[in-house]
């Protein structure tokens, strides 16, 4: 399904397969997966409970991929956030931030999005590729060895579309979980989504302990339609049955992403529409203050984020405005990746004139 030199991202029937056909036995797979995902060794010849010929032929079969990091920003408040480099060149977005309970990774799924929500930075220039399960995964694995310290949960928040990248992602999930392997908890996952219905359905089937983040933005079809072009393929009320049948096969709350605009969807009325859309499922609103992307024009500031979730709270809406982080090492997804894309754009003018 995945490219098949990437062991990292092969689960355990994928490399019992791989060994097979090397003639070793099966056990070796579990062997190996535990010097991978457990161990997480960079190198076939670091397994030194495998004979030579075995890690040579490994060697030459598989590549154990990893990152390289292009630029670390440290923002006051402890975020670090990364731009690492895929094998091929491309870049992503990897942000660390550190919370009372731990360390947070948010991840991206996808090299750009075709999603097109106009506030975004990571949409503007389009999808250039999903990422592998392990690209996803070496995210995590990378900071965590950065920091040398264990990370406590996993947010699929970063560049991409996570349900438009839909089997690698879950692959992804089962891989960061495995009791095997980095044995992350399946509630400690959290991924966040336009609204690709039918992948919520797909999601909700597989019962797992994910926690499910909607992108909501808007409280009715007419203004979401302005901001996210998904919005055409599913209407809100398609959405929120959607989150509705999720929250009924998996017990799982779902949270609202909602990005506050000024004066386009933080009214009295925007909070009642919305306290309507979504009573009755237990769930929580995230409001953010809008992050200023350049070329947007859209802001806001804290003091009506505030304003907004006083009002959804007399309403009977449990919602908070999420403490924004690395504000100052422009945190907000796809940001640095677009204004690294901009310098380089930038030089090469100033080197293309005589
Ligand atoms: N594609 C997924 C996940 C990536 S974005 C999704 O749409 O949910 C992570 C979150 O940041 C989303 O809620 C997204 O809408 C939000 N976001 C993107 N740009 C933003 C900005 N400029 N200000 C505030 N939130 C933003």
């Amino acid at each position: 399904m995945f490219d098949d030199a990437d062991i990292l991202s092969m689960n355990h029937a994928e490399l019992s397969e791989a060994l097979l056909s090397l003639g070793e036995p099966k056990f070796r797979a579990a062997q190996i997966f535990k010097w991978l995902h457990g161990a997480r060794v960079h190198d076939f010849m670091q397994m030194t409970d495998l004979g030579k010929k075995l890690r040579e032929s490994l060697s030459a079969r598989f590549k154990i991929g990893d990152l390289g990091v292009v630029r670390e920003q440290c923002s006051a408040d402890g975020t670090r956030k990364y731009l690492f480099s895929l094998a091929d060149g491309n870049c992503i977005e990897t942000v660390a931030m550190r919370y009372h309970h731990g360390i947070s990774v948010c991840v991206s799924s996808q090299v750009g999005c075709r999603m097109g929500c106009k506030f975004c930075a990571s949409t503007q220039n389009g999808l250039v590729r999903s990422l592998a399960p392990s690209e996803i995964l070496l995210q995590v694995y990378k900071v965590s060895e950065l920091l040398s310290e264990r990370v406590d949960s996993v947010v699929l928040m970063g560049i991409g579309e996570p349900l438009d990248n839909f089997e690698a992602v879950t692959r992804f999930c089962d891989l960061v979980t495995d009791p095997q392997g980095y044995n992350l908890a399946g509630r400690a996952i959290t991924l966040s989504t336009c609204g690709i219905v039918p992948r919520i359905d797909e999601l909700a089937a597989q019962k797992r302990q994910l926690n499910l983040a909607i992108s909501l933005h808007a409280p009715t079809d007419e203004q979401r339609i302005k901001t996210m072009p998904i919005n055409k393929a599913y209407n809100i009320d398609t959405l929120i049955a959607a989150c509705r049948r999720y929250f009924a096969q998996t017990g799982r709350r779902v949270t609202f992403e909602y990005a506050v605009i000024e004066g386009q969807n933080n009214s009295e009325e925007d909070a009642r529409a919305l306290a309507q859309l979504i009573r009755g499922m237990g769930a929580h609103v995230n409001l953010i203050p809008v992050n200023p992307v350049r070329d947007t024009g859209f802001h806001a500031t804290r003091e009506s984020a505030l304003r907004f979730q006083k009002q959804l709270e007399a309403l009977g809406i449990n919602a908070t405005v999420r403490r924004t982080l690395g504000n100052d090492i422009s945190a907000a997804c796809g940001q640095l990746r677009r204004e690294v894309a901009q310098e380089k754009k930038a030089q090469s003018i100033q080197e293309e004139q005589p």
